[in-house]
């Protein structure tokens, strides 16, 4: 995730739910399933910004929701790109092994060609998802958590690492990278209070994770329903309506099929049933603020959460640079010396 300050209910149902999630599944003999790795990825910021001055405290800020909403860095090493430098050196190898043009077809990077009206493009922006590969890859990453948006990306890093294992066999291991499959977050995209198609910071359209229950009452009060629903008496298209779509995530399914039933008779009003939504989001939030509290007045200890991740992320990265390096035969290395 890039960092970009205090997080929103998007970001939690599209990633962090699942994360914390997928972090806590155990198997039937108690063993966890997965070892996960969280990256905040302040390189790839770079790619449609060059403003560097608050990425450490949109880190700090980012990293406080990670934790308040359960990312365990004992079970997880959280770390910044831009602290483990063999990123930088995977990404110049693997920007060896997939052309420009193979690039320039990625439909994300179209999207977002066209999304910020860009009508040039910066050469590490192109090599966005060969950095991207490099994150996955170094950590032998072979499940990765993704929007959809995202699943070209990992087709990308899917390539590249076959190309790589075409090229290049460790002496001893053979392969070194397996290919990693994407597994799409169950309940990916959170509309905007405008009813815009997704919660974003730049469109202002989000509530956070950190909003208290007046906070969220005040901005449900923004959000767009369906505009034929005028008077509370008018039957209303709970299909069409922006509150509708997020009691489907935090009403329960009484509460989701009074609402729609109600909604469509016209003997619910809209003010009575965004009421009703920022409760539940808030009763969802509160125990994410107590927490956020506590690492608020410890913003030591986040940071030393941040260092310690980094020692372990470098020891990985290491040894896979290692291999990299060994099964290219580039001969003997001084790796491990240098952190
Ligand atoms: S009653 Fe609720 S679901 Fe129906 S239009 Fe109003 S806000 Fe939307």
């Amino acid at each position: 995730m890039r960092p970009t300050g205090k997080l929103h209910l998007g970001h939690f149902t599209g990633a962090l739910e699942s994360w914390v999630e997928q972090q806590n599944m155990l198997d039937e003999h108690g063993a966890r399933v997965y070892e996960t790795c969280f990256l905040i990825a302040d390189y790839h910021s770079l790619t449609t910004s060059l403003d560097t001055s608050d990425i450490y405290a949109h880190t700090l800020d980012m990293l406080v929701d990670w934790l308040a909403a359960g990312i365990d860095p004992q079970k997880s090493p959280l770390f910044r790109q831009s602290q483990v430098k063999e990123h930088a050196e995977l990404f110049l190898l693997f920007s060896m092994l997939i052309t420009s043009s193979r690039l320039e077809r990625n439909p994300t990077l179209k999207e977002q060609v066209r999304d910020l009206n860009m009508d040039s493009l910066m050469y590490g922006h192109l090599g966005y998802p060969v950095l991207q590969a490099a994150d996955i890859l170094l950590y032998k990453g072979n499940v990765v958590p993704v929007g959809e948006d995202q699943i070209p990306h990992v087709e990308i890093t899917r390539e590249i690492a076959r190309k790589f294992n075409n090229h290049y066999l460790h002496p001893v291991l053979g392969e070194v990278f397996a290919e990693p499959e994407p597994k799409i977050t169950k309940f990916s995209r959170l509309v905007g209070l405008d009813g815009k198609a997704k919660m974003s910071k730049s469109l202002g359209n989000t509530i956070l994770l950190a909003d208290g229950p007046e906070e969220v009452m005040k901005k449900m009060r923004t959000a767009v329903t369906d505009t034929e629903k005028i008077r509370k008496n008018d039957p209303g298209h709970p299909e069409v309506c922006t509150v509708f779509s997020y009691h489907k995530k935090f009403a329960t399914q009484e509460q989701l099929e009074s609402i729609e039933v109600d909604c469509r008779a016209g003997s619910l009003g809209c003010v009575d049933c965004k009421k009703l939504c920022a409760g539940n989001i808030s009763r969802e939030l509160a125990p994410l603020i107590e927490k956020r509290r506590y690492y608020e007045a410890n913003m030591d200890l986040v940071k030393e959460i941040l260092l310690e991740g980094e020692m372990k992320a470098k020891v990985i990265a290491c040894q896979t640079m290692q291999e990299v390096r060994a099964a290219m035969k580039l001969g003997e290395t001084t790796c491990g010396n240098h952190h």
